[in-house]
């Protein structure tokens, strides 16, 4: 079956040119032509001498998209330099400083990463890019599910009003870290401590005790650095790792994805489209996604047994692309890989004074949109962890807590991405016989779509089992229990999370709290909300159910840490205790 393409202006064919592969996979096949690729330099430099000659300098082999955001601490006589993605505006404010070093000096080409998800759009939009994230990005909240020739049931992700933010967007990887990178420049310009240095390969790194020592690459030397913590988001083959000796532990997919972006005139809804075993790769699978710039993503699985090579040259990818797109439509090639994938992940991502974030940390496959979506949870969750205990309000044993949650949410995302591979590619006749009977049910039953498994799409994790968490004091809804992400809400011309911003936060609902709330050194902003302030009703369903009042406790990254029907002096003081790991 071809896909019908309404209209369609024509565009010239150009030529693939050879590039670098830069993907989350093994090293396979990658070219790229077109004119909307990006190769922009952002990021350059050699320290200068005042760093290498003073500075006891932390850094972090850091990689832009994660470690956009980066602060350091000052330590004895000599700075040192923490990285991390998050609240640089936090840090920068609190004087503490940091360094990303990336041995490229440019934000991707080929475009990666396209689909960006919620949580990690509102955390952006703590970071100051969710916006322009939005406004570039091509919004979606449908999906559709298609077997063989036809369309089987279709999907919304986002069935309820009331948050800032859609359940996705598409966007070109490299827009995004062009954001991240031009937000952090934005942040020195104000005086944030913030040093982003490119070109800058870390090639050796050992643990100190009481801090890091790092040697740097540059095209004008090498030198060396000290920090008191280095946040390693230097991807899947980490360096870092690598020269810590340690390893992944998980599962190699035998599978080949060919992925090309190709620029076309088409208007199509702007939806999700995926097909089983379509009449134009047949026995296989096969992805759609609209992005920016009239570039359209096109993944269509091959199988294990290829020669990639072969597969990769243009000759054998446009006449793929004509079979799903038709003969008529005119396309230009904007980027083209081949990729396989492994769902795996590190056995811890704590090493001393050595946190590893990103796919550095852990790997999944492509179904589900988890791998950037992920690491930008994973230093969410990080960085208010690491400012707590450079303040020294917190015990270092707090960024254990970093490892169990994320080490959860990566498991989280390894078992939704392995069970989406197994369902896209059955590993025996039995199997698929039993995956095509789902497929078919689908069409007429309801009960047989959640069976379906196209990918699951990135949602935030909940840290259920976690030591942060309080007793849940309040019968509310289970959707805000401890460990949840706060669901978004309208309040006033707004919405609730922005009000909730980046600290602990009371979060009172028709009862009273102190105005002024301090433990341990740590003060804890009162958002007094009543009835009236919800117009929607969105707090009453999503943070009340039943009750006529509730106080919560909410962390910096924004996840409930406990609740309870009234304000208990003791219940909270113990409740912040616990999370910042002062108590078991
Ligand atoms: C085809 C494809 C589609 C994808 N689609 C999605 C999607 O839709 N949604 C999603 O969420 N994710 C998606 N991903 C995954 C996403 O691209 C990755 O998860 C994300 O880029 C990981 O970011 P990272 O910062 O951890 O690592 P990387 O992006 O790999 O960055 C690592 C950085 O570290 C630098 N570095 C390496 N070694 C050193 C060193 N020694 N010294 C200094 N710097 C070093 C590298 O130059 C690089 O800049 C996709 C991936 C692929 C391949």
């Amino acid at each position: 079956m071809s896909i019908a393409y309404p209209s369609m202006s024509p565009a010239p064919m150009t030529k693939p040119a050879a590039s670098t592969h830069r993907a989350s996979g093994p090293p396979n096949a990658t070219w790229k032509c077109g004119k909307l690729c990006k190769a922009k330099p952002l990021i350059g430099g050699k320290p200068n001498d005042q760093d290498i000659r003073d500075a006891a300098l932390s850094i972090c082999a850091a990689r832009r998209s994660i470690c956009a955001n980066p602060c350091a601490a000052q330590s004895g006589d000599h700075w040192r330099w923490p990285c991390w993605a998050g609240g640089s505006h936090r840090f920068g404010a609190a004087g503490h400083r940091s360094i990303i070093v990336d041995d490229n000096d440019k934000v991707s080409f080929g475009s990666r990463a396209i689909c960006f998800a919620k949580r990690p759009l509102e955390i952006l939009d703590r970071l100051g890019c969710g916006d322009p994230m939005v406004d570039k990005g091509v919004v979606w909240n449908l999906g559709k599910v298609f077997f063989d020739e036809r369309q089987v049931y279709d999907f919304n992700l986002l069935p309820e009003k009331g948050h800032k933010y859609p359940a996705f967007i598409n966007l070109q990887q490299y827009y995004f870290e062009e954001y991240l990178v031009d937000r952090a420049r934005e942040l020195e310009k104000q005086g944030a401590p913030i040093e982003i240095r490119g070109g800058n390969k870390v090639i050796d790194l050992s643990e100190k005790g009481d801090h890091v020592a790092l040697t740097i690459d540059t095209p004008e030397g090498a030198y060396n650095l000290e920090a008191d913590w280095v946040i390693a988001c230097d991807g899947a083959a980490s360096p870092t790792r690598q020269m810590m000796g340690l390893d992944f532990v998980g599962r190699v997919f035998e599978d080949n994805f060919l992925i090309a972006d190709v620029i076309m005139d088409a208007d199509f809804p702007t939806e999700r489209w995926f097909w089983f075993d379509p009449p134009f790769n047949r026995g296989q699978s096969a992805l759609l996604h609209k992005q920016p710039d009239g570039v359209w993503r096109i993944d269509l699985q091959l199988g294990w047994d290829i020669d990639k090579e072969e597969e990769k040259k243009p000759e054998n990818v446009i006449p793929r692309l004509k079979a799903m797109l038709g003969e008529d439509v005119q396309f230009e090639l904007e980027w083209v890989s081949i990729y396989t994938f492994q769902c795996r992940r590190m056995e811890k991502f704590r090493h001393g004074r050595v946190l590893f974030a990103g796919d550095s940390a852990h790997q999944v496959s492509p179904f589900g949109a988890r791998g950037a979506n992920s690491g930008l949870q994973d230093t969410d969750n990080l960085c208010w962890k690491l400012k707590l205990v450079m303040d020294g309000h917190a015990p270092e044993s707090l960024l254990d807590s970093y490892d169990d949650e994320r080490v959860y949410g990566a498991d989280e995302n390894i078992l939704n991405s392995s069970r989406s591979t197994d369902f896209i590619t059955p590993k025996s006749d039995m199997s698929r016989l039993l995956r095509d009977a789902v497929l078919d049910l689908s069409e007429h039953y309801e009960f047989a779509r959640p069976l379906v498994n196209s990918g699951r799409l990135s949602v935030p994790c909940t840290y259920d089992q976690s030591k942060l968490n309080s007793a849940d004091m309040l019968d509310g809804p289970a959707r805000t229990r401890p460990g949840s992400p706060c669901p978004d809400a309208p309040l006033g011309d707004g919405y609730l999370l922005n009000q909730l911003g980046d600290q602990f936060t009371l979060l009172t609902i028709n009862t009273e709290a102190p105005a002024q709330f301090e433990i341990d050194g740590i003060t804890i902003k009162h958002l007094a909300l009543s009835s009236a302030d919800d117009k929607s009703s969105a707090i009453k369903e999503r943070y009340l159910g039943d009750q006529a009042q509730a106080v919560y406790l909410i962390r910096p990254d924004q996840h409930v840490a406990a609740r309870h029907h009234n304000f208990d002096q003791e219940y909270f003081a113990d409740a912040l205790r616990r999370v910042i790991g002062k108590t078991a």
